[in-house]
This record gives C-alpha cells, sequence and structure tokens, in this order.
C-alpha cells in the first residue's frame, strides 16, 4: 500500500532526539529550531516526559471515558494553576483541529446561532468547521463551504461590530498571534474591541491558543498581554511534547449537559501523563521565563542583519520576514548547517518555534549560519 501522497517531504530521516536535537540515521545532529510545528515545548525526550509516560504506560495506558479517570481533574487542577485561568471548565480531547472544532460547536449550541467571525490569515485547522473558519481556500472542500463564516481583517473592529449587528454570530475565532498565517498580531485595543463586543452581543469569543498557548509566548496564552476574557481557549500542539491531545478551556457561563461533547481517546491516561508532565517541566525549569529571555536575546542578535527586514511575533514564536521568499533560505539552513526552521504562508517568513528550553548558544549557531547563508 502506498501512502496517500499530501506531504511535500524533506528528504531526512529522524530516528531520535533529544533536547533541542534531532539526529537522523547516519547520526547527523540538527539543531531543532521549528519544534515539529511548535509542538515539541520542553524538549525531545525529556526525563521526566519519558518517565511519567512510560511509568503510566506501565499502569494503564487507556480505557474509557466512562470510568473515573483522575488524571484528568490532576491536569484540569495543574493547568488552572499554571495559567492562571481560574474556574473554567476542560473538556479533552486529541488535536488543534478537534479543539476547535468542539469549540465552535459549544458556541453554537450555547447561542443557538450558527454564524462564525474568523479573520484573514487565520488558520484553525482542517475539521469541518475549523477548516471552514480557515482563511485557504484550497483547503475547504465543497461539503465544508456550507458553513456560514464571515472573514474579517485582523484590526478591523468596526467590520466586526458591523457584522454583529446583522445577527446569527455564534462565535468569533482569533488567533491573538497568526502561527500558519505570518506571525501578525494586532493591538490591545482591538482584542479588548473584540472582548467587548463579544460580551455586549452574546457571542463566545473563542482564543485559538493552539500554537501560541502552553508558554510559547513567554505568557501562559497569548492573549493574557491583552487582558482579555476569552469564553473559550483552545490548545493542543505544546500540551503534550507530541503526544497527540488538545482541549478546550471552557468559560464557567456555558454549562455540560451529558452527551453535549464527546470522544474515544481524548484525556486518555497516556495523553494526560505526558501533558502533566509538560506543566511539570514548564515550572520547575522556568520555561516561560526562559522563552522571554531567550526571545530578548534572539531579537538583539539578528537586528544587525541588514537583509532582515521585520522581526514578528512573540517569545518563541518569531518570525523572521525578509523581501525575498525564503525556501531555498530553509533548505540551505536545513542541508548545509542542519538547521531545522519553519516556513508560513507568507512565502518571506522564516518561523523559528524551538523547544522553550533553548539556550543563547543555539541562537548563536543560528545567527552564525543565518549570515553565512546571507553572505553577511
Ligand atoms: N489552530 C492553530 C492556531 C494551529 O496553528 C493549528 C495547526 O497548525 C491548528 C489549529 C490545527 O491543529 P492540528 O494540526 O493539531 O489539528
Amino acid at each position: 500500500m502506498s501512502l496517500f501522497d499530501v506531504y511535500p517531504l524533506f528528504d531526512i530521516t529522524p530516528v531520535r532526539a533529544i533536547g533541542m536535537h534531532v539526529y537522523d540515521e547516519n547520526d547527523v545532529q540538527y539543531l531543532d529550531l521549528y519544534g515539529g510545528h511548535a509542538v515539541i515545548s520542553i524538549g525531545h525526550s525529556h526525563p521526566t516526559y519519558v518517565k511519567n509516560v512510560g511509568s503510566q504506560l506501565e499502569q494503564i495506558g487507556f480505557y474509557s471515558n466512562s470510568i473515573q479517570n483522575p488524571l484528568q481533574q490532576q491536569l484540569a487542577d495543574e493547568l488552572e494553576e499554571a495559567s492562571g485561568c481560574s474556574f473554567y471548565q476542560l473538556f479533552l480531547c486529541n488535536s488543534g483541529a478537534e479543539a476547535n472544532e468542539n469549540a465552535l460547536k459549544l458556541a453554537s449550541f450555547h447561542t443557538e446561532k450558527k454564524k462564525v467571525i474568523a479573520f484573514t490569515n487565520g488558520f484553525h485547522g482542517r475539521t469541518s468547521a475549523a477548516v471552514a473558519a480557515t482563511d485557504n481556500a484550497k483547503i475547504i472542500a465543497p461539503i465544508n463551504a456550507q458553513q456560514s463564516v464571515e472573514f474579517i481583517d485582523l484590526g478591523d473592529l468596526d467590520a466586526v461590530e458591523e457584522s454583529l449587528k446583522r445577527g446569527g454570530v455564534c462565535a468569533i475565532i482569533i488567533e491573538c498571534i497568526q502561527g500558519v498565517g505570518g506571525l501578525d498580531e494586532s493591538t490591545t485595543k482591538f482584542y479588548k474591541g473584540l472582548d467587548r463586543l463579544s460580551k455586549k452581543h452574546g457571542v463566545i469569543l473563542i482564543a485559538d491558543e493552539v500554537q501560541s498557548g502552553f508558554g510559547r509566548t513567554g505568557d501562559f496564552f497569548a492573549f493574557q498581554k491583552h487582558e482579555i476574557e476569552p469564553d473559550i481557549i483552545s490548545i493542543a500542539k505544546g500540551m503534550g511534547n507530541g503526544f497527540p491531545i488538545g482541549g478546550i478551556l471552557i468559560h464557567p457561563k456555558i454549562k455540560a449537559s451529558y452527551g453535549l461533547l464527546g470522544t474515544t481517546f481524548g484525556g486518555n491516561h497516556l495523553a494526560c501523563a505526558a501533558s502533566l508532565a509538560v506543566l511539570n517541566v514548564l515550572k520547575e525549569e522556568k520555561l516561560l521565563k526562559n522563552a522571554k529571555e531567550i526571545s530578548d536575546y534572539f531579537l538583539s542578535q539578528v537586528q544587525s542583519i541588514s537583509q532582515v527586514k521585520q522581526v514578528k511575533g512573540r517569545g518563541l514564536m518569531l518570525g523572521l520576514e525578509f523581501d525575498f521568499p525564503v525556501a531555498n533560505l530553509r533548505k540551505e539552513l536545513i542541508f548545509t548547517h542542519h538547521i531545522f526552521t519553519g516556513s508560513a504562508k507568507n512565502p518571506n517568513l522564516l518561523r523559528i518555534l524551538p523547544p522553550l528550553t533553548i539556550q543563547k548558544k543555539h541562537i548563536d549557531q543560528f545567527v552564525e549560519a543565518l549570515k553565512e547563508v546571507l553572505k553577511q
């Protein structure tokens, strides 16, 4: 059987990984500034992670959501403490798209409406409602196009208000910092305005923190910088450090009822053990503080590179914008300098999404390699 050929692949085969590094079958070491697309939060194969997941597997890896699983409540409690999001309720699932799908569905149940406001260049995943709220016509199949979604330019609060006045809206979904789209972020005034308008019109505000959450920006959630209170917060990626887990934090005003949401695998014992290990290491190793410090160092080091037109993003969710497409630059970084970086919808943007355990020496290695590729 052949694989369904949907991914353009780099010809590299990682066979093991530790900390900031990935190794191929010839034992070539690669510096990981991509984190498998913002997924590796506490570093590859972190000892606490390996121990937690391993010992959990020896006890019980999976049962179902029809029995007691105290690890789910432990995760909810520790997530509340780490994020400072008090009184929210946690629903666990398996991926970012699924988190947003459940968030949108819940918003629709709660408001009994169905129109969604989403933003230009946003990305929310590939399931039915999530992909319909994603601004990329190429990945929206006719079956998804039936969803009622209005795309508004990031920052255009007047257009949001006009749309809300027309009625029928169940949710506004937004990434406070756009990931796939290219690291754009609007102003605090705009996010506060969304918060105010959604409350005024009885609409659910969904903060998609799938990529930006779990400490990546140096705050636990990216929206926290803007001091807003979303009704639903979707999470995944860094939450499991590679173990598939996602979830939504749900404001207490949204009430649960049996059967409203559900999943077979979501919140299983292994996934909870993985995420608990992540929270433990984020705290023990003060990785949010590290994200801010290394981010500042990164900014100071790339400033002198004249080809860099703009540095976008926050914390360790960063983008370097050039005035030329970066595809070749990225290839040279991988194949000549053995450094993984990421791309974005914006072809001129190089994305930096490393594990939050990154140190200054890794930034130095990257900056040196970048200068060499750019022949500075
Ligand atoms: N939301 C955001 C902001 C993302 O960046 C992504 C994935 O890149 C998703 C949702 C979808 O997550 P997943 O690929 O786990 O379904």
